[in-house]
């Protein structure tokens, strides 16, 4: 019988192998994840701000596949692709004949000096609890020491995950004032971004609502000021220098490590994938979520989301079930439902491609990304259900 494995338990690689199963391959299927739980990535800013505890996006792995997947927790550390063989930390390697590579995203630093030392990161719970945890003491520790700057943070970026960050942060801020006894005056919020402007993504008008809701909640928008070094307290641009305590490192994310270590001719550790998925070098070997770069209709890839990773998965494993079968395989087609960016639990904007266009801000874009995530990731579903087999 022939052997597929499927590399990291993301939205991409966990829709892989239930697909697969799904699908009813003939093969043995065996999913490799760092840790025994699944973790829902579109919510890591809420576990950073504090309002949702790792419980509230996380699943054990077991609970949520089919028997028929072997499910092993440990590290990839190398593909060894010419072998065919899965090198992993604490165990003994893996040999495969399909391969999913669905090894998921990692902070990216572009290179500025002190942004991996000093900069919170939010890539994964690990990472979002510890900005969670720095943010609490920081500000708890302004009683003892007087110094404004644990009242200040700074949020480098000013894509969707900053933002969301911002908006959940100003959510919460009313009651971190109470709990620590804070003086509101003094709390500073800065937003830096090398840009020209905040959510780039998204259309002008929807962009403006975002950047006027923060502001009207006090945050202190810097477009077009490029970053060039982080200390432990501040974060320098050209001309200017930012102080602060708390300094949060979402300026952008590439894909695993694993990919350059592996010798996958890749850019910021994503892929090139031919059409139908598979790696130009191998063609049992499938590169889908956030370590794959798919060309769009403009020829430019398609951004990364949760959205695409599942749309790879289904196709990575239809293809896998073609081959399997001796049929040829088939090009990947995409069409993004939309995107949504939270400001906070009850508010947020948004541009929809679901039975028309839609552009909407406020409170009736709150719900939204739950419906957008629903819709494409959970499936209109709930999650378990999104994972089960049929
Ligand atoms: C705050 C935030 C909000 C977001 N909001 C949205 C949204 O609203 N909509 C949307 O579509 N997208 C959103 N995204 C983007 C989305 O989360 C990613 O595009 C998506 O998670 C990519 O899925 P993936 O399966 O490729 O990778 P990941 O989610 O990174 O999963 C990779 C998995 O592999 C495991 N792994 C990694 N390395 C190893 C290793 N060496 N060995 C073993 N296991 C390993 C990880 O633990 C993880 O379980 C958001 C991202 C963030 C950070």
């Amino acid at each position: 019988m022939k052997r597929i494995v499927v590399l990291g338990a993301g939205y991409a690689g966990l829709r892989a192998a239930k697909e697969l199963v799904n699908l009813k391959a003939e093969a043995e299927i065996i999913l490799i994840n760092k840790n025994d739980y699944h973790y829902e990535s579109t919510q890591l800013h809420e576990v950073a701000v504090g309002t949702k505890n790792p419980n509230d996006i996380t699943f054990k792995i077991r609970d949520i596949i089919s028997p028929k997947i072997k499910f092993i927790q440990d590290e990839v550390t190398k593909i060894d692709r010419s072998h065919k063989k899965v090198v992993l930390k604490n165990s003994e390697a893996v040999s495969y004949d399909f391969l999913v590579n669905a090894l998921g995203f990692e902070s990216e630093t572009f290179g500025i000096k002190g942004a991996e030392e000093f900069g919170l990161a939010i890539v994964d719970v690990k990472s979002a609890l510890i900005a969670k945890k720095h943010l609490e003491d920081t500000l708890a520790r302004y009683a003892s020491s007087q110094d404004e700057n644990d009242l200040h943070i700074i949020v480098c970026g000013a894509g969707f995950t900053s933002i969301e960050y911002l908006g959940e942060l100003v959510h919460r801020l009313p009651e971190l004032i109470k709990r620590f006894d804070l003086p509101k005056d003094k709390i500073k919020i800065y937003c830096i971004e090398a840009g020209s402007k905040v959510l780039p993504m998204l259309d002008d008008h929807l962009a403006e609502y975002a950047v006027n809701y923060l502001k009207s909640h006090g945050v202190e928008l810097y477009t077009a000021t490029k970053i060039t070094e982080l200390t432990k307290n501040s974060v320098i641009s050209d001309d200017k220098v930012y102080e602060a305590n708390t300094i949060i490192w979402t300026v952008g994310v590439k894909g695993s490590h694993v990919m350059a270590e592996s010798g996958y001719d890749q850019k910021r550790n994503r892929l090139l994938v031919n059409t139908d998925l598979s790696s130009p070098d191998d063609p049992n070997e499938f590169v889908i979520g956030d370590v794959s770069a798919v060309p769009g209709p403009s020829g430019r890839p398609y951004p990364t989301t949760g959205q695409i990773s599942i749309a790879q998965a289904d196709a990575a494993a239809e293809n896998i079930i073609a081959k399997l079968k001796g049929q040829a395989t088939k090009s990947f087609s995409y069409k993004s439902l939309g995107t949504v960016c939270s400001l906070g639990p009850s508010n947020g904007v948004a541009e929809l491609s679901m039975m028309g266009h839609w552009k909407v801000k406020g409170h009736l874009a709150a719900p939204l990304k739950r419906i957008v995530n629903d819709r494409s990731v959970l499936e209109l579903s709930n999650f378990t259900t999104m994972l089960s087999s049929k």
